[in-house]
């Protein structure tokens, strides 16, 4: 099932996209299109929703905000069509030359994306003709990641880092420990609304983000409590009472999985991180 949706909030259009192979689509990908500014892509398996969706907008420039295939999936056919660069974090520009191989999961959701290795490195900010965006570093989600503020306007483009107040299952590289450093770097900023990459937050903003950052520092006590015992992974599970999605983790090969919640636990412990 697909559905599609679009938005205005203040100057910022969101375009909102679920795709479902069976069923009603559980997680959607958003776009968001501000004076000429096209912030993500989306994934291939809407490109021709995406592609119409952006038909007549102006779109002057791109931004991507970190590599995953449901961000960076249409990239090559919006650039050919738009003719206009495209900028990334210098990580992600160096991801994007060759990305990690997706999972059965990841490419029946989402769809593959291919290389791509003109993306052009931008650090600090990036300017549309009224606005002027403070680009952010948010490693943890994805080590490459960026948010963009614009302070006047207080508008956060969170990218990945709030999607839920709670989450159920983590990427095998994800960071727990980066993602709750990230969370409380982007708290001290002043803004209203968080134009999330997949639950837009046009009220409550910081409220919600707060309660993510609550329940991400309340799993990494509880696992770095039981880990300094002396527990192994799968008794933290255990212990814990956590319940997997084992639908999600075996189709992807467990590269997606909430026990992931808890490796990227101890890795960061032991890494003494952050
Ligand atoms: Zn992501």
């Amino acid at each position: 099932m697909l559905i599609t949706h679009s938005f205005t909030h203040q100057e910022v259009l969101g375009l909102k996209f679920g795709y479902q192979t069976i069923g009603r689509p559980r997680l959607f990908s958003h776009l968001y299109f501000v004076d000429g500014l096209l912030i993500d892509t989306g994934h291939s398996r809407v490109r021709h929703h995406v592609q119409s969706a952006s038909e007549g907008l102006g779109i002057e420039q791109i931004l991507i905000t970190h590599h995953h295939e449901d961000h960076t999936g249409n990239l090559r056919a919006l650039k050919a069509r738009h003719q206009c660069p495209v900028y990334a974090s210098p990580l992600c520009c160096q991801i994007m030359h060759s990305p990690p191989p997706l999972s059965l999961a990841q490419q029946i959701t989402w769809g593959n994306r291919p290389p791509q290795r003109d993306l052009i490195p931008k650090v600090e900010r990036i300017e549309t003709h009224r606005f002027t965006f403070d680009l952010i570093p948010i490693p943890g989600h994805a080590p490459d990641m960026v948010a963009l503020y614009e302070p006047n306007r207080r508008w956060l483009f969170s990218a990945d880092l709030y999607i839920n107040s709670y989450i159920d299952y983590f990427l095998a590289d994800e960071s727990m420990a980066e993602q709750i450093a990230s969370t409380k770097r982007i708290l001290e900023l002043d803004f209203d609304v968080m134009f999330c990459g997949h639950k837009p937050q046009l009220s409550n903003a910081k409220r919600q983000l707060t309660k993510k950052l609550h329940f991400l520092e309340a799993f990494f006590q509880d696992v770095a409590t039981l880990h300094q015992r002396g527990c192994s992974d799968r008794e933290i599970f255990r212990r814990l009472s956590l319940k997997e999605n084992w639908f999600v983790r075996l189709l992807s090969g467990g590269k997606l999985s909430k026990f992931n919640m808890v490796k990227s636990v101890i890795r960061d412990v032991e890494n003494n991180l952050p």
